[in-house]
Parts: C-alpha cells; sequence; structure tokens
C-alpha cells in the first residue's frame, strides 16, 4: 500500500468517462463553449481495467463515475456493466441530472444505489445563467423518480454572491421535504477562476455567510462524518442533515484520499497541482507489466497532494472530474 507521511493513501477514485458536457457552467466553463469529448479518450474497457489495476496497486475502496458530464456518454452502460464485477465496496455517481430520467434505469440496473446531482437553484432563469445549458425542469422530474426508485440523493449547490446565494433556503427547503442531502460545495479557484480578475473573490460566497443563512430559519448542530469526508456535516433535528465542502474556510487537504482519473488517462493526485501523470498506455500491458509502473506513478501523484490548504489550480473540473 502506498502511505505518505502524513498518513494519507489513496482510497476512492473518481473516473472522469468524459470531458463532454451538456451544461456549460459560468464558474467551470468561462467562454461559455460546451466541451465535447476529446478524441483521444480512453475507451470502456480501458476505464475498466483502469479500476481493476488501481484496486490492486493503490487500494482503491470505492469509485465516483464523473465527468464532464457522465450521462452523455455512450461508455456508461459498457462500463457500468463491468466495473460493477470488481468487487468494490461503493459505486457512486456525480451528474447534472439533465438526463437522469432517461438513464435512470440503467443506472438501478447496476446496483447503484447512490446519486450526487448538481443543482445550483431552483430559478429557472438563474438555471439557464448558470448552466447556460438544459433545463431545470427535467432535472426536477429526474429526481423525483431517482427517489421513488428508492437512490439515496445528495444534490450539490455551489453558492454564487449574486448569481444564487438567495437560493440557499429554498434549496434546503427542497431538499429537506425530499430526504435529500444538500451539500454546499464553496467556490473553488479552479482554471480562470484561479486568474487575477477571474471574479472569485466576487463570487466566492464562504461558509460563515451560508451558516449565518441557514440560522435564520434552523438550529442545526455538527454531526459525525467519516474521518476522510470532504464535507462538514450537520444535523437540522427532526428535518435532515445537510453538509459544507467548505475547502477554503476549512481546508481538508491533511485527511483527502482521492485520486482522479482523467478520460484521456491521466491520474491526478491533488485538485490544487497541474501535476498528473499519464497512464493510458499501461492500460493497454498486462497486469504484470502495468501494476510496477502504475505503483512508481502513484508515489509521485500522491506526492501532488497538498499538505494543508486547496492553493488553487490552473484544471478544470471538468476536465478531470469533480
Ligand atoms: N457534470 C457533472 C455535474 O454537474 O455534477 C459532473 C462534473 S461537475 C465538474 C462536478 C461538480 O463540480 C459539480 O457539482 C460542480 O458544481 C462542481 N464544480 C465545478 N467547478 C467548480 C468550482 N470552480 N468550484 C466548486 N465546484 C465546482
Amino acid at each position: 500500500m502506498i502511505v505518505d507521511r502524513q498518513g494519507r493513501r489513496f482510497r476512492n477514485l473518481r473516473i472522469s468517462l468524459t470531458a463532454a458536457c451538456n451544461y456549460a457552467c459560468t464558474y467551470c466553463v468561462p467562454d461559455g463553449k460546451r466541451l465535447v469529448a476529446a478524441q483521444d479518450e480512453l475507451s470502456a474497457d480501458a476505464m475498466v481495467r483502469g479500476v481493476a489495476y488501481l484496486i490492486e496497486a493503490a487500494g482503491i475502496e470505492r469509485l465516483r463515475i464523473t465527468g464532464g458530464e457522465p450521462l452523455v456518454s455512450p461508455k456508461l452502460e459498457p462500463f457500468l456493466r463491468e466495473v460493477s464485477q470488481l468487487g468494490l465496496q461503493d459505486i457512486s455517481l456525480t451528474s447534472n441530472g439533465q438526463l437522469l430520467s432517461r438513464k435512470l434505469p440503467l443506472l438501478v440496473e447496476s446496483g447503484m444505489r447512490r446519486l450526487n446531482i448538481s443543482l445550483d437553484t431552483l430559478d429557472p432563469d438563474a438555471f439557464k445563467r448558470i448552466a447556460r445549458g438544459g433545463d431545470l425542469d427535467s432535472v426536477l422530474q429526474g429526481l423525483e423518480e431517482a427517489k421513488g426508485a428508492g437512490l439515496k440523493v445528495k444534490i450539490n449547490m455551489v453558492p454564487l454572491r449574486g448569481q444564487n446565494h438567495d437560493q440557499v433556503l429554498p434549496l434546503l427547503d427542497y431538499c429537506l421535504e425530499r430526504g435529500f442531502e444538500l451539500r454546499f460545495i464553496e467556490l473553488m479557484r479552479m482554471g480562470h477562476l484561479a486568474r487575477d480578475g477571474g471574479g472569485f473573490q466576487q463570487q466566492f460566497y464562504g461558509m460563515d455567510e451560508l451558516l449565518a443563512t441557514i440560522a435564520e430559519r434552523y438550529e442545526f448542530v455538527q454531526a459525525d462524518a467519516p474521518l476522510d469526508a470532504t464535507a462538514l456535516r450537520y444535523e437540522i433535528p427532526g428535518h435532515g442533515f445537510f453538509g459544507v465542502i467548505a475547502n477554503e474556510s476549512v481546508p481538508f487537504c491533511r485527511t483527502c484520499s482521492r485520486l482522479r482519473l482523467s478520460s484521456t488517462g491521466w491520474l491526478h493526485g491533488c485538485l490544487s497541482s497541474s501535476n498528473r501523470h499519464f497512464v493510458g498506455d499501461l492500460l493497454d500491458k498486462p497486469r504484470h507489466q502495468a501494476l510496477p509502473a502504475l505503483q512508481r506513478l502513484l508515489v509521485r501523484a500522491l506526492g501532488d497532494k497538498q499538505d494543508l490548504a486547496f492553493s488553487g489550480g490552473v484544471t478544470v473540473m471538468k476536465i478531470i472530474g469533480g
């Protein structure tokens, strides 16, 4: 097992099935152009081999499928079919939910029990302004169906000053009523936001302000969370839970156990580092050749993790999977 001097190791793998996305969210894509799949994206087979090799070489236990937007990819079905045979403790998916209704039977059939759906607002106009694609009603419809199918749903919201910070309480009410756990993700300094003049400071809406807003309506207490959790969890007694991923206010680098594999075969050990390690070529090799080389790259990827706090990075989430 590869462990660093802070005792961190890779347990959780996020795989970006494709860089293509049917949204172009303002905080993710500066020019508003929707990303298409890269020409050199890994096949579903190569990705499954990648996961299998990483289970062995790094001790991966849990997998999250992300993107880009995973539900737009034709690789989803073959990938899910194979990867669910690998004996992982948990497989989940992060999606914008636009195609959720259509893809729900496939997700349920694969045995998936948990979904994270990104939803920044319940206001249709603000939705169009932020996502620059899709429509709110389709997402809400998909969410009702996922709930009906018994899936455990978390909603991811990135609060942005001046764009959707008025939606903190409406979204929290919406989630509490349905038994969804809302997770507020503090805006991260990534891609264009990491540059001077990128608008990070103007848009950032931090945890202190967020909790003060929630306290106007609800009493809440901090709840237990797993040791390597990135979210602080709170309970609103009698109503439910919510979480805050406070990468700026309460950094979680010390306990980060995440590894990311991009759709084009690059390993990323840290969201905040521009270092990446190409493994695409190893995935065509037999296990006895691939594993030693992979282990050497994993040592370097673990070394890329920040000691204490996220310091921003030029990489954008949709390339490496948020
Ligand atoms: N398309 C899928 C979705 O919308 O959930 C998966 C990919 S998306 C990049 C994953 C998550 O990253 C989303 O919840 C999105 O809001 C978040 N995200 C992207 N850029 C971000 C940023 N700069 N700061 C915080 N969260 C960000």
